[in-house]
């Protein structure tokens, strides 16, 4: 049984604990990525043996980041130490670990998670879980000043692009008082958020670009206008010249069109189709669709991995939204 922890309890556990990794989930997004980051900035600033691993490595969407470059994959190679503590940062379920993440965090004696999914029912040994916080990363600001470590520049740039991504810079309807609080504390301590924000949402390569018109060329809307999907194939993927996680950020303008309630983006993976989910408030798409599915996630964003072909997928998704679009 895992104990629900405060983030205060977690921060005595951590300053007792050295030989750290800090696993995010798969298809690691800009909270996963700058929240674990930042807190093995924050770790090293302690004086301890830590290490960022990822699922796939170093995202290249931020790969820009500090200490990005430091990033194990869990898929492979080996660590430059054996960590005795796990740490799962943004990670939802055990599953969200990946196989190797997975591997990873059972191999450690010590087992610690810190999240802000609201269907995170624990795991590990001990979890602090905040399912108001729009992003993990408002949780490891806490969690640093419980550490007694003070913020630089390097956590402050990690954390603020942690915080902006989940988010959507401060416009969801996640975004609280703490969310602009953690942020002002990132500022403060020098993320520069001009370039920040220009790196993360005006810039983007040639694939990237291109896979957006293609996807939204793509798009489908039901009769009633209320459900809209679209497909991202390998094949597209492959006459973009783009990768898997240049998709990030393209449902949006699916669920943005007006009149639509629910979005859909199903994507082929290796081991079956991985759909993306985006609701309007009041309909919750991870209660309603993710996790009847088998998935998970937040009321207005939340996604599901399916073992199946992507038609079939698609077709069972849109199924199970048309009955809670009729509840
Ligand atoms: P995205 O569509 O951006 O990949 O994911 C949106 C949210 O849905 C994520 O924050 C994550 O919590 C959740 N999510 C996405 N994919 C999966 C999945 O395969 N399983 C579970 N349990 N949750 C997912
Ligand atoms: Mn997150």
């Amino acid at each position: 049984m895992s104990q629900r922890v405060t983030i205060e309890q977690l921060a005595d556990w951590l300053k007792a604990r050295d030989e750290i990794a800090l696993i995010g989930h798969v298809f690691p997004d800009g909270d996963a990525t700058g929240s674990t980051l930042a807190l093995w900035h924050a770790l090293k600033a302690m004086g301890k043996q830590a290490v960022v691993c990822l699922p796939g490595g170093k995202p290249s969407l931020y790969d820009w980041l500090p200490g990005a470059d430091s990033i194990f994959d869990t898929e492979e190679g080996t660590l430059p130490f054996v960590p005795n503590t796990a740490m799962s940062v943004d990670v939802s379920e055990r599953g969200r670990l990946g196989e190797g993440g997975m591997k990873l965090f059972d191999s450690c004696p010590f087992q610690g998670v810190l999240d802000h999914h609201k269907t995170n029912e624990g795991f590990g040994q001990l979890y602090a879980v905040d399912g108001d916080a729009a992003a993990v990363a408002e949780l490891v600001v806490d969690l640093i000043d419980a550490l007694g470590v003070q913020m630089d520049e390097k956590m402050a740039e990690c954390l603020f692009v942690a915080i902006s991504t989940d988010c959507g810079n401060f416009s969801f309807s996640n975004t609280r008082p703490h969310t602009f609080q953690a942020a002002a504390r990132c500022v403060e301590a020098g993320a520069d958020v001009s370039r920040i924000t220009e790196d993360l949402y005006r810039t983007r390569s040639l694939g990237r670009t291109k896979l957006l018109g293609v996807v939204l060329a793509g798009l489908e809307i039901s009769q009633d206008g209320k459900v809209a999907w679209s497909r991202l194939t390998d094949d597209l993927l492959q006459f973009c010249g783009a990768n898997q996680e240049d998709s990030e950020g393209i449902i949006n303008y699916l669920i943005e069109m007006i009149g639509v309630q629910v979005a859909v983006l199903a994507m082929e993976r290796k081991e079956g189709t991985k759909l993306s989910l985006r609701a309007k408030a009041p309909f919750n798409v991870a209660r309603d669709v993710a996790v009847p599915l088998g998935g998970g996630g937040h009321d207005c964003a939340a996604g599901v991995t399916l073992k199946m072909p992507l038609e079939d997928a698609l077709k069972k998704t849109l199924a199970v939204i048309r009955k809670a679009l009729e509840k």
